[in-house]
């Protein structure tokens, strides 16, 4: 058996962090395991520095942003080399240039194009344990580059290909994915196995255990994840391809964000390019549109109704003030008090009904919904943000997902 070991920042926070670190490493070579790990820099390292360098500047090249973070992971690794050394294991830490991670150019977001490790395999083969940075690589040119914040995940997952392991363990504080926020829901429990696809939709609203490239890369390449905790060794949550999920209920989770504002442009005239005129200055200006409703038109006109990430609210209301005059629409309205509840699951495919009885639950429950948009495996609907709590619980306790006492 082959595994990647990626552990995150609280994992070797400290000294003692990496002490523990460095028994689960062990213990995974009592067992025979062929081991590499991937680790991040300490928590709050990679904040500190880059707070360093906007001391100096609001603009520091990012060039030299790659070279001053990366410098994170690097400590980690040689720490954790030295703690594993002194156990009389041969563990050797390895910078991701020269544990062959080679990315394009594009610093401070660079994509991996090639992970080129058959040294570490035959290391890995020998029963020594090679320490990689996470986050990090180089260009065609040797410039150090990273992979965008939470890239260490991306790293292990890319190093477990390149090595063929079995699995790839990504440790970090929470012991897995769970049927919704628990400190919402008490009864929320945690999920045994998950799609890819399941997983990247939890991601998308906010669940960040894991860097969205990575679960992108984990599903080209059907690896299977498992994201367990290093505080807690139990079995985690394994993120698994679809057919490999257990027969189960429609639902597998429901995911919420408050992070969500509404803008609606009134009457705008109805014609061929009226959406790219509205959202070109939205997406040229960074924002993320999200859910978007265009009205039937009527007499020319219509209404378009979008929700973007709060924090892009007011400039996303002054770019659209401005198109409202040059388009002569009627009115801009916004609401930045809204909310996104979805509910996910592959059984979604296979059971029909599952958006009608959202709309029961939250019917019952007196909760207005202002917009609904669906994918195969996600229902998602806007609501005012104080029903939030209100909406989640319904959902959870109607879809079965409450955690039976024992
Ligand atoms: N240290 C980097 C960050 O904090 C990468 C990572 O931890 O995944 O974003
Ligand atoms: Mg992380």
């Amino acid at each position: 058996m082959r595994i990647v070991q990626k552990f995150g920042g609280t994992s070797v926070a400290s000294i003692e962090r990496i002490r523990k670190t460095a028994d689960i490493i062990q213990s995974e070579l009592n067992q025979g395991k062929q081991v590499a790990v991937v680790v991040s820099a300490m928590s709050g390292e990679t904040n500190r520095l880059t707070a360093m360098a906007r001391e100096l500047s609001a603009t520091p090249a990012v060039r030299e942003l790659d070279a001053l973070v990366a410098t994170g992971e690097q400590v980690s690794a040689a720490l954790l080399a030295m703690e594993l050394q002194s156990r009389g294991i041969a563990a050797y830490s390895y910078s991701g240039g020269q544990a062959g991670f080679v990315t394009d150019g594009d610093h401070v977001r660079a994509r991996i194009k090639s992970v080129e490790s058959a040294h570490l395999l035959v290391h890995m083969q020998a029963g020594e344990v090679p320490v990689v940075t996470g986050f990090q690589g180089v260009d065609e040119h040797g410039n150090v580059t990273t992979l965008g914040r939470g890239g260490s995940d991306t790293s292990a997952v890319a190093l477990a290909i390149a090595v063929e392991a079995d699995v790839c363990d990504i440790y970090t504080d929470v012991d897995g994915i769970y049927t919704t926020d628990p400190r919402m829901v008490p009864k929320a429990s945690k999920i045994d196995r998950i799609s890819y696809e399941e997983m990247l939709e939890f991601a998308s609203l906010g669940a960040k255990v894991l860097q969205t490239r990575s679960v992108e890369l984990a599903m080209r390449f059907e690896m299977p994840l498992h994201l367990r905790s290093s505080f807690d060794l139990v079995q985690g949550t394994m993120v698994v391809g679809e057919d490999e999920t257990m027969e189960r209920a429609a639902i597998s989770g429901v995911a919420f964000n408050r992070d969500e504002a509404k803008i609606t442009i009134m009457e705008i005239p109805d014609q061929p390019g009226i959406a790219a005129n509205v959202f070109g200055p939205v997406a040229e200006a960074g924002i993320n549109v999200d859910v978007i409703v265009q009205n039937v038109s009527e007499q020319g006109f219509t209404d378009i109704t979008f929700t973007v990430p709060r924090s892009d609210y007011l400039p996303t209301m002054e770019i659209m003030r401005v198109l409202c005059k040059q388009m002569q629409a009627r009115d801009v309205k916004g609401d930045d008090t809204v909310a996104k509840v979805s509910v996910i699951g592959v059984g979604m495919r296979s059971h029909a009904g599952v958006a009608k009885a959202m709309f029961d639950v939250l019917a019952v429950e007196g909760v207005n919904i202002q917009m609904i948009t669906t994918s195969e495996i996600k229902i998602t609907v806007v609501l005012e943000e104080k029903y939030i709590e209100l909406a989640v619980r319904a959902l959870h306790t109607a879809f079965g997902l409450d955690r039976q006492e024992a």
